[in-house]
């Protein structure tokens, strides 16, 4: 099946207590298609400027992401900082330069506008919706937001929200969105805006799903050494659609979500091992299985 992911492409400064990297590549969209690589090929929609290192153009090119739909303009690439506490839970963003992204309308190639799978990784609601204007009503949408969104682009959210089949955020996105302190309540409200599916991660405490008549919660894989938590919530996004993809039957079922879920899951405990997209790098298959076994492991216990 073929995906389409649009989202961020950008250059990112990460600075944790023990460690300051520049320049590193970063974006919604670059994790996002990386992750869903292992699974599937990627049509990859998004923006770079002039100074894009050709290396990781190369990058994407190895894990066969499809670049079609990636333009690159005179200009800067979107620039962003962000600065890590000691509880790598919370996240300060020092500096944004979206630059070729300012002005930017999405303009998604002819080969593009039928996919099985479309994957709106974080980036303002309006490109997003834009997105889904050219194409045709794909299988399965996802959608991924963040606070900035919340906060400034509310109306275009609630738009987008009708339009898609779930949507991803995390657990403090999801109480401002809701104005909710319960999760399972903010989770069922949500589901009320518009997607009949929603995925609350909870960063080390795993994810919740809410299907339309199902609930499955997720742990999280307890990792000891995370170095840059940095993209692990897109990768999230990018493994759970490449996973999806790559099924081969017709109507998605809840179960499919589930396993989506730990997909997701394994790869973003990768990812979160070394600073940008390093780990992923290094990554094949016979490591994701390892964990998903894991994750099997860790959640299996027998009935009374
Ligand atoms: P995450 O850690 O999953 O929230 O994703 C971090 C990535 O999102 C970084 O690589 C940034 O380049 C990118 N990013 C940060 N702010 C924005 C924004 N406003 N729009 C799109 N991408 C962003």
């Amino acid at each position: 099946m073929s995906i389409l992911i649009t989202g961020s492409v950008a250059l990112d400064s990460v600075i944790t207590p023990l460690e300051k990297h520049d320049n590193l590549l970063g974006g919604s969209g670059s994790y996002a298609a990386v992750a869903a690589s292992f699974f599937s090929p990627v049509n990859l929609v998004g923006i770079v400027g002039s100074d894009f290192p050709p290396e990781h153009i190369a990058f994407f090119k190895n894990r066969q992401i499809d670049l079609a739909g990636l333009e690159r303009v005179e200009g800067a690439t979107m620039r962003w900082t962000g600065e890590y506490e000691w509880d790598l839970n919370v996240r300060h963003t020092r500096a944004i330069a979206l630059n070729v992204f300012e002005n930017y309308t999405p303009s998604i190639p002819e080969a593009y506008r039928t996919p099985e799978i479309v994957l709106l990784a974080n980036i303002a609601p309006a490109l997003q919706i834009h997105v889904l204007d050219q194409i045709q009503r794909p299988r399965f949408i996802i959608a991924d937001t963040m606070d900035l969104w919340i906060n400034i682009a509310a109306t275009d959210l609630a738009t987008l929200l009708q339009r898609v089949d779930l949507l991803i955020l995390n657990d403090s996105e999801a109480r401002l969105l809701t104005t909710e302190t319960s999760l399972i309540r903010a989770g069922k409200k949500i589901q009320a805006l518009g997607p009949k599916n929603v995925a609350i991660k909870k960063g080390e405490h795993g994810c919740l799903l809410f299907g339309e008549n199902n609930f499955f919660s997720c742990g999280a894989y307890p990792l000891e050494d995370i170095h840059d938590p940095t993209g692990a919530g897109d990768t999230f996004a990018g493994a759970f659609a490449g996973y999806l993809a790559s099924l081969d039957h017709a109507d998605l079922s809840f179960d499919d979500l589930k396993k989506a879920v730990v997909y997701g899951s394994v790869l973003a405990s990768y990812n979160v091992e070394a600073f940008s997209l390093e780990r992923l790098r290094t990554l094949d298959f016979s490591h994701i299985e390892d964990r998903y076994r894991i994750f099997r492991a860790m959640s299996h216990f027998e009935q009374i």
